[in-house]
């Protein structure tokens, strides 16, 4: 298949890079894709001072004026939904109803961005006789945001539109595994009326990243990813004197007593887990069963053996991370659990050069299990059987990520004192994907978050601008 290299995009233009570029497969059917530059410190320099360049005029712009490109943005994601949906899919392997589901949020937090001038509108006070003080938020300067695979376009609009309607210009550094639609969003950016320079995409993984971390022109830094290199994005910016607000990998419990609606409770446990192919921060890893929940179980392999690979659950991002999820398989049955539904050695026709995993159900898992500490990225649930909601409390309160839990009960009273004893940032009452939908912000607590505040919602104004306070005599 002949296939077009991926370009960064600087100063409003797409640029060819001559580094070394990394081939990259696609995950439906192991295919040559693209390639994507392994781009330089030079590239991130060329990026950054594009964006500087555009910053006196774009900042200097009202915010109301700054929020029509967001407006206009909005209605353009709208009229590409289908085609951005497809083209996710090819690029992550995701369905195409996943896909849309992922830009109908990237769509909403635009919406919020369109929002900003009436939320950051009217401080100010006369705080003595004749004396006003007045509040203003100020953008940053140039601003970073790197970003992982897994979903291709919510995640990076989690940042852009907001940091760049509050004044912002920035750089984007999409994951190298799906690079494809950052291409896209560039293009309806300028479509909607943003001027060059102000958005700007570099390719690339590490020496990108530390390139974006490192550079002295860059005010402030978010970061998506797994853990360990949330912690090193989180130092390594830090250390360098920027605001950086990083997110990290998710372990998450669904705790489920024996009075949850049993169909409804299943049915929402694998769409957790499952979703995606279980590539989501957000995924149920581990099912906390709280005494006799046969029910439950029974009916959640019934749903899980429902989900057809190619159809209406894709594959995993790579032939690696497929390898890695059925070793955390086969570990814990050798550990003594058991597999009730067997995701391994699924092929589908026509595609067997594809990354697919078949829905699995491992009961018996035991806290102490690799696959119950470490975070799976795959549609894999973890049966850990507790003996009263005390040891379930216990085994969640003991993971060190905090990003998302769940509890499945008719019992209001009863949830809401388990709620308030989970140790997550993001929590649902017979809710497993508990995103909190804008108004609220999007963040997780412990090794789920490093730095202060949710990357959406009225927390991140806080993060992308600075506050100045201007006192006033009148004589
Ligand atoms: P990743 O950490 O491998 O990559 C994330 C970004 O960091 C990419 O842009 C990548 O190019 C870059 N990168 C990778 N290795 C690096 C290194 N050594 N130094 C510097 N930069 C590096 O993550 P991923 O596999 O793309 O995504 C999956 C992870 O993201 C999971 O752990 C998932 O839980 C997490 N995630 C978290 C959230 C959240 O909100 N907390 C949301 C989505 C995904």
């Amino acid at each position: 298949m002949k296939f077009r290299p991926v370009r960064n995009f600087i100063g409003g233009e797409f640029v060819e890079s001559s580094v070394e570029h990394a081939e990259l497969r696609s995950p439906l059917d192991g295919s040559l894709l693209t390639s994507v530059p392994l781009s330089t410190a030079a590239e991130v320099d060329a990026a950054v001072m594009a964006a500087a360049k555009a910053f006196p005029d774009w900042s200097g712009r009202t915010i109301k004026e700054r929020a029509q490109v967001a407006y206009r943005y909005r209605e353009l994601l709208l009229q590409n939904i289908d085609e951005l949906a497809l083209l996710i899919h090819k690029e992550h392997g995701k369905t195409p109803d996943e896909g849309r589901a992922e830009i109908v949020r990237a769509i909403e937090v635009t919406e919020f961005a369109c929002s900003l001038p009436q939320l950051i509108a009217g401080e100010v006070l006369e705080v003595s006789r004749g004396i006003e003080c007045r509040v203003d938020h100020i953008p940053v300067g140039v601003v970073a945001s790197i970003v992982p695979f897994n979903f291709p376009m919510m995640v990076p609009h989690w940042t852009i539109p907001i940091a760049m309607t509050l004044g912002n210009t920035f750089l984007f550094k999409p994951s190298e595994k799906v690079p494809l639609s950052a291409r896209r969003t560039a293009e309806l950016l300028a479509e909607a009326g943003l001027p060059a320079g102000v958005f700007n995409v570099v390719h690339g993984t590490r020496s990108a990243v530390e390139a974006i971390c490192d550079h002295p022109e860059i005010k402030a830094v978010t970061f998506v990813g797994s853990t360990e290199v949330a912690k090193s994005v989180y130092v390594r910016s830090a250390t360098r004197l920027k605001r950086v607000l990083a997110l990290g990998g998710a372990k998450n419990h669904l705790i489920v007593l024996p009075d949850a609606a049993v169909e409804q409770t299943a049915s929402n446990v694998v769409a957790s887990m499952a979703g995606c192919a279980g590539q989501r921060c957000m995924a149920a890893a581990s099912m906390l069963a709280v005494g006799q929940v046969e029910p439950i179980i029974e009916q959640v392999c019934a749903v899980a053996r429902g989900l057809v690979p190619g159809e209406t659950l894709g594959p995993v991002i790579s032939a690696e991370a497929k390898t890695r999820i059925e070793g955390f398989i086969a570990e814990a049955e050798q550990a003594g659990a058991v597999v009730l539904v067997d995701g391994r050695n699924t092929v589908v026709p026509g595609r067997e050069g594809g990354f697919y995993i078949g829905a699995t159900v491992i009961d018996k898992v035991r806290p102490d299990m690799k696959i119950a500490q470490e975070e799976v990225f795959g549609p894999v649930l973890s049966i850990i059987r507790t003996k009263d909601v005390e040891e379930a409390i216990a085994i969640e309160n003991a993971s060190p990520y905090g990003n998302a839990a769940a509890v499945y009960t008719q019992n209001g009273g009863l949830a809401r004192s388990i709620v308030e004893r989970t140790s997550a940032g993001m929590v649902g009452v017979n809710v497993g994907v508990p995103v909190p939908v804008e108004p609220f912000g999007f963040g997780g607590w412990n090794d789920s978050r490093f730095g202060v505040g949710d990357i959406t919602g009225k927390s991140s104004i806080g993060f992308w601008t600075q506050s100045r306070k201007t006192t006033t005599r009148w004589h």
